[in-house]
């Protein structure tokens, strides 16, 4: 299927497809693992953000296709998802995350929702936990499911900068940042656990921290250094610099400038409520 999606005043063709997976649940592991399992409901990423690691990864370095412009649906999702789920939870704790490689709410969703029937499988038969990781306001359309995993889930939301010039520059294709602080603000009133993940962290304002405030009380400040799996390696490999450079805000990428935000936000927030890197994802 060939689908023409309109982002940030172009149009992208996107080549869409879809495959029947014969498994689902993935082994937590490396930075993911806090988890026993990761969860896809996608594979490739219509955002195509410029830092996504995913890229340098045999599942986008054997396609072919540039990355952001191919997105496959899993067929026959929930199925295997009841399966895999009663077979892990015979076998000890389950806790999910969703999800590592893609992003769960992608524009496709609104259509194809294999996020919603995976969510629906877990109502049915919840985890011990899931953390579902987006950026898109389209996670407000699944309020009503999340809400009936009560404190079994959290909604972690991608929230880089407070700037979206920056945000354009960074991942053009990935939805505004007013949107996703005016969801972190519907779930909130919903009473669904969720947070900010200023993951990777991008140029700031300095009342980044304050702007947040009023709308979580957990937040999770992660950089390419500590977050990309291999010590920024795979964020330098796709040339990240040359876009700070652009932006004449190289000092923004460096290992310390997390530190920077991470005071700010202390300032703001009581010490226990901002995580750094992987301790700010776990369970
Ligand atoms: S939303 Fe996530 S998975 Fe998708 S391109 Fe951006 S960083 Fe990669």
């Amino acid at each position: 299927m060939q689908n023409k999606t309109r982002q940030e005043g172009r149009t992208v063709q996107m080549n869409i497809i879809t495959k029947n997976p014969k498994t689902l649940l993935n082994k937590g592991s490396g930075f993911l693992s806090d988890y026993s399992h990761s969860l896809n409901p996608y594979t490739g990423c219509s955002f195509g953000c410029s830092y996504c690691y995913v890229r340098q990864m045999p599942v986008s370095l054997f396609r072919g296709q540039e990355w952001g412009t191919w997105v496959d649906i899993k067929n026959g999702a929930s199925d295997i998802l009841r399966k895999e789920l009663r077979r892990s939870k015979a076998k000890g704790k389950v806790t999910i995350f969703m999800s590592s490689s893609t992003d769960p709410y992608q524009p496709i969703e609104y259509q194809a929702k294999v996020t919603r029937s995976l969510l629906e499988v877990m109502v049915e038969d919840p985890p011990d936990f899931l953390l579902v990781q987006t950026r898109s306001p389209l996670v407000r359309r699944d309020i009503d499911i999340l809400q009936q995993l009560g404190n079994k889930v959290r909604v972690s939301m991608t929230v880089e900068t407070d700037l979206d010039e920056v945000r354009k520059h960074f991942s053009p294709y990935a939805p505004p940042i007013q949107a996703r602080l005016r969801t972190l603000q519907d779930l909130a009133h919903a009473n669904i656990p969720t947070q900010a993940a200023i993951a990777p962290l991008l140029p700031s304002s300095s009342d980044f921290a304050r702007k947040l405030k009023p709308l979580v009380n957990r937040v999770c400040v992660d950089d390419y250094f500590m977050g990309d799996g291999s010590g920024g390696k795979r964020t330098r490999n796709l040339n990240i610099s040359s876009l700070y450079k652009q932006l004449d805000l190289e000092a923004w990428y460096h290992p310390e400038a997390y530190r920077m935000v991470y005071d700010r936000f202390v300032s703001e927030f009581q010490e226990n409520q901002v995580y750094v890197s992987q301790a700010g994802f776990a369970p």
